[in-house]
């Protein structure tokens, strides 16, 4: 399979909007073309195929979707919210590595560390520090991590920095133009785009 190969099939897996979106949760759907990059990257690095992998706010499942498709071999798909949680397991029916959790990931509790965690948290706009507890549980839960965070200058530093002290090295691999279309009656324009961090961060000892 080729990125492009996993980008169309996730299109054409249609629908990952949310049901009935919730701002106090965050809820924005990763585009495709955005989900299958970073999925792809962490799949060129050895950190899919094969491994165990966690989605920290499945949402609708984009992500651990993509990560089932390039061959993880358990993905834990971790989702607060009933609603979403519906539609990601009408979608993880269809696939027995996806097993879906409801849980609150800050007090989400794991027999053992999984490989990787690729996800798109909450960016802590509405919930403060909701970014954060999300960064801090992946460290925790996984030996390496994919993660999308808002990007500001004084985030970088917050979030490296929580990762040297916790023993990895962390890097922002990418920035992504992330779409963020009119779902909550706020916002005025259909469409606007925040600049999105995704940070790959490795555990140091093994
Ligand atoms: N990962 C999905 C959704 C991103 S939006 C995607 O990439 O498309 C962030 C998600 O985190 C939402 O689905 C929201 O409901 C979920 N979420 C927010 N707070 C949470 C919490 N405390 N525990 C678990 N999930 C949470």
């Amino acid at each position: 399979m080729r990125k492009k190969d996993l980008e169309l099939v996730l299109e054409r897996l249609g629908n990952w909007r949310f049901p009935s979106p919730k701002k106090v949760y965050e809820q924005y759907t990763t585009p495709s073309s955005i989900a299958a990059d970073l999925a792809w990257t962490a799949y060129t690095r050895g950190d899919i195929e094969g491994r165990t992998v966690a989605d920290l706010g499945a949402g609708t499942g984009i992500l651990a979707y993509a990560a089932a498709m390039l061959g993880a071999s358990t993905v834990l798909a971790v989702e607060i919210d009933p609603d979403a949680l519906e539609t990601l397991s009408t979608r993880a029916r269809g696939d027995p590595r996806i097993h879906v959790v409801q849980a609150d990931v800050g007090s989400l509790a794991l027999s053992s560390r999984v490989d990787t965690v690729l996800q798109n948290p909450p960016f802590g706009v509405v919930r403060r520090h909701a970014d954060r507890i999300f960064f801090e549980r992946a460290l925790e839960l996984a030996h390496t991590v994919y993660t999308l965070h808002k990007a500001n200058p004084d985030t970088r530093r917050l979030l490296l920095g929580i990762a040297e002290k916790r023993g990895f090295r962390c890097v922002v691999a990418k920035t992504y133009n992330f779409p963020i279309p009119q779902v909550y009656r706020e916002h005025f324009r259909r469409i606007y785009y925040v600049s999105v961090d995704a940070y790959i961060c490795r555990r140091l000892e093994g």
